[in-house]
């Protein structure tokens, strides 16, 4: 058990469009979703992929 961050690791899924890791999903509508940082749309399915 460790509790420093192993950078293989890293806790934010990769965005499916950039591969940039999504920090946070912003939703303005169900089906308008947008990956933070990058900015990219996504798909409710993908949404669901990231937050598993
Ligand atoms: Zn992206």
């Amino acid at each position: 058990m460790t509790d420093a961050p192993d950078p293989d690791d890293c806790p934010f899924p990769p965005c499916p469009r950039c591969e940039t890791p999504v920090v946070s999903v912003t939703s303005s509508g169900p089906h308008t979703h947008t990956a933070s940082p990058c900015g990219c749309w996504l798909s409710l399915a993908a949404v669901q992929a990231l937050r598993g």
